[in-house]
């Protein structure tokens, strides 16, 4: 196995290096371009820890979406509990479910206790772990519920899944195929700083599956089906690398994992920006959030909440919706290409041409509107002098912890470019509405107030001084390009007191409580909610 000359125990952290534990979900999986090596290095060593550990409280619902599942499933297979009564758990825990997790998780356990198994496969209490030392103890292991043959020849991995089934990296498929292959079976440690503790096998499998189930849907596909060679050849081949790679580490990058890595409180790559949120310092449990998240929030924290906790949901995304996307993605590509030339006409689709595609794809008609929108880009385009252009960078994605509100806020400005050591944010708009808009930009844009707030503050490093917001609002008749200046102490306070109101009863709730009305009709996440208001649309979903 690997060596871990990479990553280094920091400073701020204690507590032994000697033992590494991998599982699939210890690396950053599919998700690898939201992740941080730093992060999945130090997850794969369980023994270390903060020197001096967070004091915030935690959140008072249940936020981990597929843990109360699991513990019903774990007393209908393992306790031989009646499924009813086994739900009926869900009321008693210490941790209260949000009445729409609730009905998500009693959904999730009807629909997979709900349908026998058709290979006839028995549950498996122990976990399987394998263990291997070279200096250092290795530990492999998947936390996936486990099933066999009743004569052990045949094991089963099944990786619980939202909504539908979807495929896993072949580095996280290897390791659970390797493990269900040669894995002893062990007792969970009772501190993860620990080491399993290993059973003798009564049997050893011959043949190991990998299987993904959704929750949403019920569906299921088989990743993984081989003999113990085989999955031996399939680890060489995809596991080895992976687990090399996890526990090797590298750079930090700061994102949406930040808000649960063990390094987070000391770790210099993340930009600490007390009052990014402009609300006053108290002792809250962290969250992520982005500025549509406090969108959502303010239309319906339950909304907010469910949408937080990735249930499944519809195609949430009109044609309107869907051609604001296709236009950023267009104008994204352009603004990726090198040297950042200026986008010209010759750039943009032809007429009678249906240029969207793809999840955006929207009818010939709207895709004509979006057509006489990216013509409107043109003139607009940040890189018409792009001599004076630094660095650009789409969709580039910036974190920052407000250590007052206690909240990493996620942003994705369209794009970033430096000028002279300043950064530009500039944020894409459109609409079809033809006439010019009214009312104040950052009342309609609330990502417009974090993007003030944050360049003032300068949160995203360069020359305060220079900086400025830009917004480009396309429309199939014209563009409107504004400048707004973070210096400007009215706009600066503008822009607190903007997301003051959003992010305040944001950060003040902890029961997150339907509030429903029209918006029900284009909710999400409706199918989950007993409050959602009544009427035609709601009727038809249900
Ligand atoms: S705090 Fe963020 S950037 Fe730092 S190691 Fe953790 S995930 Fe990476
Ligand atoms: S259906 Fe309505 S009340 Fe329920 S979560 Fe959605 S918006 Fe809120």
């Amino acid at each position: 196995m690997a060596d871990c000359a990479a990553w280094h125990i920091r400073q701020w952290m204690t507590g032994d290096e000697s033992l590494v534990r991998i599982g699939p979900g210890t690396g950053s999986g599919t998700e690898e371009t939201l992740g941080c090596p730093a992060r999945d290095a130090a997850k794969a060593r369980p023994g270390i820890r903060t020197r001096v550990p967070s004091r915030l409280p935690h959140e008072h619902l249940e936020t981990f979406t597929l843990g109360p599942v699991c513990e019903v499933l774990d007393l209908i297979e393992f306790d031989g509990e009646p499924l009813e009564r086994a739900l009926d758990a869900l009321l008693d825990r210490p941790r209260p479910l949000h009445p729409g997790h609730l009905a998500y998780a009693e959904h999730a356990v009807r629909l997979y206790a709900g349908h026998p198994d058709p290979q006839g496969l028995i549950p498996v209490k122990p976990y399987w772990v394998v263990r291997k030392d070279n200096g250092r103890r290795w530990e492999l292991y998947a936390w996936w519920r486990r099933y066999q043959s009743a004569d052990g020849s045949v094991r089963e991995y099944r990786r619980l899944r939202h909504a539908d089934a979807r495929e896993s990296t072949p580095g996280e498929i290897a390791i659970a195929a390797y493990t269900a292959a040669f894995g002893s079976s062990a007792s969970w440690p009772r501190h993860w700083s620990q080491e399993f503790t290993l059973h003798a096998s009564p049997s050893r499998p011959t043949h190991v599956r990998i299987v993904e189930v959704g929750l949403g849907d019920g569906s299921r596909s088989v990743e993984f089906e081989g003999t113990v060679d085989e999955a031996k050849a399939y680890y060489d081949a995809h596991g080895d690398a992976h687990v090399r790679s996890v526990v090797k580490g590298g750079p930090e990058r700061p994102g949406p994992a930040c808000v649960d890595c063990k390094q987070f409180t000391g770790c210099g790559a993340v930009r600490r920006s007390p009052g990014a949120l402009a609300l006053p310092s108290r002792g809250l449990p962290l969250r992520k959030v982005s500025v549509s998240d406090l969108r959502y929030h303010a239309v319906c924290p339950a909304q907010g909440f469910l949408r937080s906790l990735h249930l499944p949901r519809p195609d949430e995304y009109s044609d309107a919706a869907k051609l604001g996307q296709a236009v950023h993605g267009w104008i994204e590509a352009l603004h990726r290409r090198d040297g950042w030339p200026a986008c010209t006409m010759a750039d943009m689709p032809a007429a009678g041409e249906n240029w969207t595609q793809g999840r955006w794809q929207v009818p010939d008609e709207e895709a004509e509107l979006g057509r006489r929108m990216l013509l409107h880009h043109v003139d607009a385009c940040p890189f018409q002098d792009s001599g004076l252009v630094e660095r650009a960078e789409p969709e580039s994605l910036r974190v920052v912890h407000d250590t007052a509100a206690q909240a990493l806020v996620v942003a994705k400005p369209d794009l970033l470019y430096r000028e002279d050591g300043s950064w530009v944010w500039r944020e894409l708009k459109t609409t079809r509405t033809p006439s010019r808009r009214s009312g104040d930009l950052l009342d309609t844009y609330p990502q417009l107030a974090l993007a003030v707030v944050l360049l003032e503050q300068g949160a995203l490093g360069g020359d305060p001084d220079g900086s400025r917001v830009e917004v480009e609002i396309l429309r199939p008749d014209g563009a409107d390009p504004h400048v707004i200046d973070p210096t400007d102490p009215e706009r600066l306070t503008k822009a607190q007191s903007v997301l003051r109101r959003y992010a305040g009863p944001w950060r003040a709730d902890h029961t997150w409580e339907a509030r429903p009305g029209r918006h029900c009709r284009s909710c999400p996440v409706s199918r989950w909610c007993a409050s959602a208001a009544p009427g035609d649309d709601m009727e038809e979903q249900a």
